[in-house]
């Protein structure tokens, strides 16, 4: 997958079916892109995601 350069530190909606969720996409090394997704603090996914994670926040 070729990403434009000028997509580093974009932000694209969408991302999660339950929450307005963002994703944020970013260059962490030449060639490797992270995708994060920004869930709202309400959404049912985010909040099974934490507690995946083992309820630290
Ligand atoms: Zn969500």
């Amino acid at each position: 997958m070729i990403i434009p350069p000028e997509l580093n530190g974009a932000t694209i909606p969408g991302g999660c079916d339950d929450c307005t969720a963002e994703q944020g996409l970013a260059e962490v090394q030449p060639g490797i892109w992270t995708l994060n997704v920004r869930h709202d603090a309400t959404c049912p996914t985010w909040r099974r995601i934490q507690q995946a994670r083992g309820g630290s926040s």
